[in-house]
This record gives C-alpha cells, structure tokens and sequence, in this order.
C-alpha cells in the first residue's frame, strides 16, 4: 500500500540531491571492487538511503518498492542503475524491495513557438517544429525518488 506526508493517497516526494555516508557501504567494498557501474552504485546507495530514512518516518514498514523517474539527461542509464540497484540492495534494511524506474522524455520550452517541446535526440537541444536552439529544459534531467510503496 502506498501512503503519504498529508495523508492523501499518492506520493511520497525526495529528491536525490547528495550521498550521505551509509553504514552499510562497508559490507559491500570487495562488491564495490569488482563493479564497473561506480556511479550507478552511489546513486543506487543514495536512493536506498532517502527510502529508507522515507519509510522510517512513514511507520518504518518495509519497503516492497521504490519508484524513480529518471531523465535522459540524468547522465544515468537506466540499466546500470537497475543491476547496480541489485548489488546495493542486498545487505541493505531493503533488500526484498524493487526499484521501478519511469523514463521521461526530454521535453524544451521554444520561445519562437511558445510551446513545450519533445525532443528526440540528448545530443541537440532544437525545437523539433522550429529548430530553434533552446537551453530551457522543462523535463529530462530528473533523477527523483517519487514513490515508495510500504508494506503494513
Ligand atoms: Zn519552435
């Protein structure tokens, strides 16, 4: 079941802003030695950390999943972070929980068009209608926890 800060059913919202240091990282440095997904792991570890510092101040229930939306241009790939996910969960208080991860599209703000905008490629920010260049990013660079789904 899902619950939240105010009471409505809906979301629980953390943002990935920084790692913090986790006393289980000790317990996984040989892992740690053979994974090639570095920054994957300390992302996974960080949103293992929000979720369970979340769920702790929702009951302390456990954790059955984790929602996430990621961005293209999070720099994360979302397979990276699902094994590194895997990896990191495993000597956590969160080891029976998933990781669902909802991919959003790159979408711009174009000023000669004055309309939102989905672009197609990471590597070049136009406006797909106009091509006109635009630097303001409406969504794509999310890396948020959103939900947490807590058993009773
Ligand atoms: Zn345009």
């Amino acid at each position: 079941m899902r619950r939240d800060s105010q009471g409505i059913p809906g979301k629980v919202v953390a943002t990935v802003a920084s790692a913090s240091p986790l006393y289980w990282k000790a317990n996984i440095a040989q892992k740690l030695l053979i994974a090639d997904t570095m920054h994957e792991l300390s992302i996974a570890l960080s949103i293992i950390d929000i979720a369970s510092a979340e769920a702790e101040r929702h009951g302390g229930g456990a954790v059955s999943a984790i929602h996430i939306k990621l961005g293209p241009l999070s720099g994360v790939v979302k397979e990276a972070l699902m094994s590194a996910f895997q990896l990191a969960r495993e000597q956590s208080p969160l080891s029976d929980s998933r990781l669902v991860v909802e991919q959003v599209p790159i979408v711009i703000y174009c000023a000669q068009c004055d309309a939102e905008r989905h672009v197609a490629s990471i590597q070049s920010l136009v406006c797909p209608t106009c091509s006109l260049p635009s630097g303001n990013v409406i969504s794509g660079r999310e890396l948020e926890v959103v939900a947490l789904e807590l058993q009773e």
